[in-house]
């Protein structure tokens, strides 16, 4: 049986089954992963191959469908495919919500054999949730490295204005053409290094329960986020400058992470306190019905807030616990044009407040908050980075 390595692709990881160090045995259930820029087409035919003689539903919205979307209907036209394109009809960002939801739904037929989706984070929450009601197989091809739910088994929707994660289907592949992720717009690219940055003290959060609570921990899983997380931050440069190799890299560690929550059997590989900020940023803004900023973007500043957390709380750290410096993530978004404070992506000094105490429960998963609390300091550090962060009230 193979082993996984960090040394291995993300293409040869696809459908792969081992036994781990970790004492269980781990398999990635998704059939195909192809990050390139060459024969993309040859490759979505494949893929696509045994749905040749039912109906293929192309989905895209406006954006994507002019980004990618049409070129892939014209390949599968012209090799005699029986398609039908839906595009969701945007303006602006489409929301995955009931409305996104039901307008699928409306447009699957009993003869649909596959839903073949062109886009990036909403199109693929909202396809992925359908599929996994309808049972329809699921493909998506990627238009943007935005974010790390590409190969993630949850789509999160909003239902009656409260952000739900709601079960999603694997995709029977992850299809992108690097020369269309390099000329996504500039905020998704900033938002999926966001996203790709907050690896940094999610593993610090699993780490540091691992040696308070012996919770299940995965060396693999670790080692194969953290050579990827290198490879990105030693070409941030690059990536910013759209070059293919380096944005090929943020594509492949975003995949990486679902990977890696697969291989886990939960997020804990790709989600710490950092994310618990970005949902309760989003939720607080779904319930006033305002805009929030892109998922990557809150998980950035959501990053540099745990960063300095972990760093008030280096007296209380157990031995050998390296900790994210939060000015090493602030330089590098910084590099990136990107925001690092909480007041600059909207959130008001109160709502920041709010959020050190509770954003952390909203999972039963222990961060270095939940230290922070039962040693005394969470007052003291909300106070003082407050200041940092808003200025003296
Ligand atoms: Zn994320
Ligand atoms: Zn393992």
């Amino acid at each position: 049986m193979k082993k996984i390595t960090e040394t291995n692709s993300i293409s040869e990881m696809a459908g792969i089954s081992f036994d781990c160090d970790c004492g269980r045995k781990h398999s990635v259930d998704i059939g195909k992963i192809f990050i390139n820029n060459k024969g993309i087409a040859e490759e979505i035919l494949k893929s696509v191959s045994q749905y040749k003689e039912k109906e293929i539903l192309l989905v895209a919205d406006t954006n994507t469908y002019e980004a990618y979307g049409s070129f892939v209907e014209r390949i599968l036209s012209d090799s005699g495919f029986n398609l039908r394109t839906f595009i969701f009809k945007t303006r602006q960002q489409l929301v995955p919500d009931e409305k996104a939801l039901g307008l699928l739904l409306a447009e699957i037929e009993v003869k649909t054999s596959l839903v073949l989706a062109v886009g990036s984070g909403v199109i693929n929450d909202v396809c992925k949730h359908v599929c996994y009601k309808t049972g329809k197989p699921f493909i998506i091809v990627a238009t943007a490295p935005s974010m790390d739910g590409y190969a993630s088994v949850v789509s999160p929707i909003i239902l009656n204005g409260i952000k739900k994660t709601l079960p999603g289907k694997y995709p029977l592949a992850i299809i992108a053409d690097t020369a269309v992720l390099k000329n996504a717009p500039i905020d998704m690219l900033r938002a999926g290094f966001g996203d790709i940055i907050g690896k940094l003290t999610a593993l610090d959060d699993w780490k540091l329960s691992k040696i308070i609570n012996n919770e299940l921990y995965c060396e693999t899983c670790v080692k194969l986020i953290e050579n990827a997380l290198d490879k990105c931050i030693s070409n941030v440069d690059k990536f910013l400058a759209r070059d293919e190799q380096a944005v090929s890299y943020v594509m492949e560690a975003l995949v990486l992470s679902g990977v890696a929550i697969g291989l886990h059997g939960d997020s804990r590989p790709a989600s710490g306190a950092e994310h618990n900020f970005a949902h309760y940023w989003d939720m607080d803004a779904i319930s006033r019905n305002a805009e929030h900023p892109l998922h990557g973007n809150s998980v950035a500043v959501g990053t540099v807030v745990t960063a300095y957390v972990y760093e008030y709380m280096k007296p209380y750290l157990p031995d050998g616990l390296p900790n994210t410096d939060p000015q090493k993530i602030i330089g590098l978004l910084k590099r990136l044009g990107s925001c690092y404070s909480p007041k600059d992506i909207g959130i008001s000094r109160e709502l920041f407040i709010d959020s050190m105490y509770k954003a952390y429960k909203l999972k039963p998963r222990y961060t270095i908050f939940n230290l922070a609390e039962e040693k005394g300091m969470l007052d003291k550090i909300t106070k003082e980075l407050t200041e940092i962060f808003y200025g003296r009230s």
